[in-house]
């Protein structure tokens, strides 16, 4: 136990009516009426009410009403029931003990209902977290993470880590940030793709990993970040996509239960109702019409925009339907590794109002037809080499997808911006903190 602290702000309660307690926290406020003052200490779980006399106790008093906000204290103290204060307790102070002087002015404000630019939000990013409903982003959030995890491992997958330094373009993609590597270059992983799919040829059967994705995307945009965390999954002995998407959607599921009760919803003013099963599937042919008769002129074969995308979610809006699917791109819109299925692929991008949050499909597990694939994406398989040999050998047919844990976060709090979903954000312009 802390020296500093024997109860938290939402754990005083009856039994503590009457008692000595100690806690400790934020400064968050503090009300000098004179003769009498009111302190309100912030600590991980809310924020309770101390209450000083001048007359009983002047140099607590004195010390307390002379601190800044934000400083972080200890007080050894009564507590006391009092309905008239937010918590309905309050403590009488014998002992405080400053443990911290935050200095002044503060670069932003906590309590205070003035609007904060994002880019002052960020770079005062441990401040910016101790605002509640930026608290609770990151509660949600580490919540998301838990459940998917307990999801995965109850339906039998291990969980892997794979190489971030790589020697090639996974995906052939030109948005790779090159490293130095002692004497040659590297480049930073922008996806798990080709270690997990190396790993349907192990008997692992299962995987999934928690880890990052860097990509060098140019352009500032409200969903894009250069350093980004993913949910990654790879499953062997599948039939087709239709496989994945069960998983995926299960997934879904399972994350919107655990985190629809939880508390902090509401402090972000927002309500999740879990979606049922199965999720609207739409084929990329539909989705075409959609967008169409929305008014917007897409060519068949081209990827989707944002634009596109949005015209699509609203549809979806429209019936009350926040997760879908699209299935079944174009093969020249997807990866070199998605299995083709005609100039279709076997392939599918999971949607959360009208954004994109996750993209999979079942993959090539033919070695001839994954290099003859490669060739016509315009790469070279000697780049490949070390991938490719695992599909020499026996490669079980097998799928999988990626997921953004922030734009999942994002387009489920439905946040305007992806950067409020991460907690020191990398983009074109942000490299500190
Ligand atoms: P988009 O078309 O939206 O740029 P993508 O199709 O290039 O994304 P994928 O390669 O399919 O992205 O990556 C899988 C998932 O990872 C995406 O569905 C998305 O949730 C997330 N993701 C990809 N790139 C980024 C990024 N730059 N910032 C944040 N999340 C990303
Ligand atoms: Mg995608």
């Amino acid at each position: 136990m802390s020296p500093y602290r024997t109860h938290y702000s939402k754990e005083l309660n009856q039994d503590s009516d009457g008692k000595e307690v100690v806690v400790a926290g934020w400064v968050e406020d503090i009300r000098n009426l004179g003769s009498i003052a009111f302190i309100i200490l912030r600590d991980r779980q809310g924020t309770l009410q101390i209450t000083t006399f001048k007359k009983e106790h002047p140099e607590v008093f004195k010390k307390l009403v002379s601190l800044s906000r934000e400083s972080v204290i200890s007080v050894r103290g009564i507590c006391r029931a009092n309905e008239k204060v937010r918590n309905g307790y309050e403590i009488i102070p014998k002992d405080v003990e400053i443990l911290s002087r935050a200095e002044t002015p503060l670069p932003m404000g906590i309590v205070d209902k003035v609007n904060v630019e994002m880019d002052t939000r960020l770079d005062n990013r441990f401040l910016d977290l101790r605002r509640e409903e930026v608290r609770a982003i990151f509660l949600i959030r580490d919540k998301i993470i838990d459940s998917a995890r307990e999801f995965l491992r109850k339906e039998g997958f291990i969980e892997v880590h794979t190489p971030k330094i790589i020697s090639s373009a996974s995906e052939g993609g030109t948005n790779l940030f090159r490293i130095k590597y002692f004497e040659r270059d590297a480049f930073l992983a922008q996806s798990p793709q080709l270690y997990k799919q190396m790993l349907m040829a192990t008997g692992f059967d299962r995987v999934y990993e928690i880890g990052w994705y860097f990509r060098a995307e140019e352009h500032n945009t409200r969903r894009h970040l250069n350093e980004s965390t993913a949910i990654d999954v790879e499953m062997a002995f599948i039939e087709n996509e239709e496989d994945v998407m069960k998983i995926l959607e299960r997934m879904i599921l399972h994350i919107c239960r655990k985190i629809e009760g939880m508390e902090e919803l509401s402090r972000l003013g927002i309500e999740i109702t879990a979606p049922s099963l199965p999720l609207p599937r739409i084929r990329y042919d539909e989705a075409i019409d959609m967008i169409r008769k929305k008014g917007l002129e897409i060519e068949w074969g081209s990827d989707l925009g944002s634009d596109e995308e949005r015209a699509v979610g609203d549809v979806m809006k429209e019936r009350g339907v926040s997760f879908y699917f699209i299935t079944k791109y174009p093969l020249d819109a997807k990866p070199f590794y998605t299995m083709p299925e005609g100039n279709l692929s076997r392939s599918f991008d999971l949607f959360c109002n009208g954004i994109e949050i996750a993209s999979g499909s079942q993959r090539i597990h033919d070695h001839d037809l994954l290099e003859k694939r490669l060739r016509e994406d315009g790469l070279d398989p000697d780049d490949f080499k070390a991938y490719l040999k695992a599909f020499r050998y026996g490669m079980p047919p097998h799928g999988g997808f990626g997921m953004g844990i922030e734009r999942l976060v994002m387009s489920l709090l439905n946040l305007k911006n992806i950067r409020e979903c991460i907690l020191f954000p990398r983009d074109r312009n942000r490299l500190t903190p």
